[in-house]
């Protein structure tokens, strides 16, 4: 095939395995579009700072407002700086005319949310994402790196969204979610911790499948299991197998069809790893 530039046209990537599924949505999507539309007053926030022009950052600025943490600064003790030739500290006063700051001792300086981060908790950044606000109102920027991988290698067979059907050859076939390589019986992890919520069958060709709901409106699913490890209830940690991969369900070969679901929408997975 030629495109307009006269080059041929990959025909994709060779040395990924060609999996093809078709997996489609089990709900008509506007059932639930009014159902969020009442969620809470911080949604209807943003979507009102997104429908007016205020733009998603505003929108979430908005949402966090109020959000803030309190923290009462203890008797101050002079600010010190370095001098140039490297000598000891000297107070900043000493070296450049500061405007004169001060605060009482027991003043109240609030920070916002988004300064405090847990750093020792893998789930820190999405515990403080998803407490701050619903998931639908994170942008992408933001969620970025929130999930952990569900393989320990991850390589993209297929990605998500608009493709040409591997089955009919047709455009317009909406993929659901992002396909990885994983030969059967691969360890599947859970991206985040979270409560199992369905353990079983999916009749809409994700075959044997997993779903784990992380709060806020925020659910992780992985698809074509060959076995499972975890029960519908049981809360598991990021990074706990959950089941391993298989090629059951709508699938020609071995792989794990991974998604993201915002408040009941599937979105690209890629960005929330
Ligand atoms: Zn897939």
């Amino acid at each position: 095939m030629q495109n307009s530039r006269g080059r041929r046209r990959a025909a994709g990537p060779a040395s990924t395995p060609r999996v093809v599924e078709v997996i489609t949505a089990e709900r008509p999507r506007d059932l639930h579009r009014d159902a969020r539309r009442r969620r809470g007053p911080l949604r209807q926030i943003t979507e009102f700072a997104a429908a007016s022009g205020i733009g998603q950052k505003a929108g979430i600025a908005l949402a966090a407002t109020g959000l803030v943490l309190t923290v009462t600064v203890p008797a101050t003790s002079p600010v010190m700086a370095t001098d140039a030739t490297g000598g000891s500290p000297v107070a900043a006063s000493s070296v450049t005319p500061q405007p004169q700051v001060s605060a009482e001792a027991g003043a109240q300086i609030d920070f916002s949310r988004s300064a405090v981060v847990t750093q020792a908790d893998p789930d820190g950044k999405l515990k403080q994402l998803l407490s701050a606000q619903s998931a639908g109102a994170i942008s992408r920027a933001a969620s970025a790196g929130s999930l952990g991988a569900p393989l320990a290698v991850m390589t993209t067979a297929s990605p998500f969204g608009y493709r040409v059907s591997p089955i009919t050859g047709g455009n317009g076939d909406f993929h659901r979610g992002q396909d990885y390589v994983a030969q059967c019986g691969t360890s599947v992890m859970a991206a985040a911790t979270g409560t199992v919520t369905f353990v079983g069958w999916h009749q809409f060709g994700g075959g044997n499948r997993v779903v784990i709901d992380h709060g806020n409106g925020l659910e992780t699913t992985y698809n074509h299991l060959s076995s499972f490890s975890v029960k519908e209830g049981q809360t598991v940690s990021r990074g706990d197998v959950v089941a391993l991969s298989g090629t059951t369900g709508a699938s020609t070969g071995c792989h794990l069809h991974f998604e993201v679901q915002v408040n009941g929408e599937v979105v690209d997975p890629t960005g929330w790893l």
